[in-house]
């Protein structure tokens, strides 16, 4: 190796080192795979109050700077939402580097699978965008420490309807909260991202008679929605001027930002997308600001998290839906202690969230 590329290597170590110190990570593990072209990052932001549970996404990141800064960002987002749902589990998260409409094959599942066992139970993994139940299999030959796994093998299966039954409970309290009623009917709501998470909370507020507005890159998945649920398709950026009521980001992070919040006319944020700010303390305080409640996503997406916490305990649907359900009267907390305090909603579940960390940790 020569001295220039040694040099870019201590940088980039650097640059993964200085990241892990700002966000409090513990541990970050890289995988590669000649043989079946793998390429992972595994990150364990903090194990205070259990082991690190967090899904597996494969996306096909530009570079590799863009991969890590995603996964050390999830893997936090993690650790938050476990505390704030009361669960006994740490933060981590996964990240596979690829196209997983052509890259993904059980061979390299499985090599996945390894990587994650030769942790040793330190990060457990689960599902997440480019990632299927299915995917979840192959990882299962490989190692115990998954969930998320078929229901017919014993698991809970796709978390991402108890997902989106979070994010109903958590928009309607930000309603409750706003407007003093819960009720959605006649409401302008848009939904961004007709994913799993996506098409399940059309349904929900389908059936309570809400105005939907559906958006997504992807024209086949939009026309059927729209055929399904009688919803408007609004396609590219112009859905950041629309006369709208509620946003519910649920495709990717970072839509939460100057130049979307200078042009939205919601009043209330509420979405299954992890990362929404671009950036928290900023966005958070420009939502503040203009008036629009913002339900912070670690919160309100977190029942897929207690989905899948479940099945480690010998999943019982019923307890997770109505654990699920507890997320309406959190987010109304929340809501109130931000008003209460004079601070952002996003600081006050951040509050909360690290407090509980930070107890266990005193108490060990
Ligand atoms: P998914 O991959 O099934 O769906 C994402 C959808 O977003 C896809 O239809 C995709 O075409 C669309 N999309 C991607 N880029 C877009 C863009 N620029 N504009 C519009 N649409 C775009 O994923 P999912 O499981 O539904 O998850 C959605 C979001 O919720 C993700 O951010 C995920 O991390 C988060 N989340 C999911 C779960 C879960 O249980 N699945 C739990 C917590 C958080």
């Amino acid at each position: 190796m020569t001295t220039t590329k040694l040099k870019t290597k201590i940088l980039e170590k650097s640059l993964v080192l200085g990241n892990m110190n700002s966000m409090g990570h513990e541990q970050v593990v890289f995988c590669q795979d000649n043989r079946t072209g793998l390429k992972a990052i595994i990150a364990v932001h903090d194990t205070t109050l259990g082991p690190a549970l967090g899904g597996t996404r494969m996306w096909p990141y530009k570079n590799e700077q863009d991969a890590l800064i995603d996964v050390l960002r999830l893997s936090r987002g993690m650790s938050l939402k476990a505390a704030i749902s009361g669960l006994n589990l740490g933060g981590g998260k996964a990240v596979i580097i690829g196209d997983s409409s052509t890259d993904k094959t059980e061979d390299l599942m499985r090599k996945f699978g390894e990587c994650v066992n030769n942790l040793g139970g330190t990060y457990i993994t689960a599902e997440d965008v480019g990632v299927s139940t299915k995917d979840m299999e192959y990882v299962r030959m490989e190692t115990e420490y998954v969930t998320g796994i078929p229901e017919s093998m014993g698991g809970s299966g796709d978390p991402s309807p108890v997902t989106a039954y979070g994010v109903y409970m958590g928009m309607k309290a930000s309603a409750k909260y706003k407007w003093g009623c819960d009720n959605l009917d006649g409401k302008n709501i848009l939904v961004q991202g007709i994913g799993k998470v996506g098409e399940s909370l059309v349904k929900y507020l389908s059936d309570e008679g809400a105005n939907i507005i559906i958006n997504d890159i992807n024209e086949e998945i939009l026309e059927k929605i729209a055929n399904d649920f009688g919803a408007a398709i609004v396609m590219g950026d112009e859905i950041f001027d629309l006369d709208i009521d509620i946003y519910a980001p649920c495709a990717l992070g970072s839509t939460v930002n100057p130049d979307t919040i200078s042009r939205l006319k919601c009043e209330i944020i509420a979405g299954a997308a992890n990362n929404q700010l671009a950036d928290e303390i900023r966005d958070a305080k420009l939502c503040y600001d203009k008036g629009i409640c913002y339900a912070p996503d670690f919160l309100i997406n977190a029942g897929g998290l207690i989905n899948v916490y479940s099945e480690l305990k010998g999943y019982n649907r019923e307890r997770a839906i109505g654990q699920t359900r507890e997320i309406y009267s959190t987010t109304l907390e929340i809501l109130k202690k931000a008003d209460l305090d004079c601070i952002t909603t996003h600081e006050a579940a951040l509050q909360v969230a690290q407090q509980r960390i930070i107890k266990k940790r005193l108490s060990i």
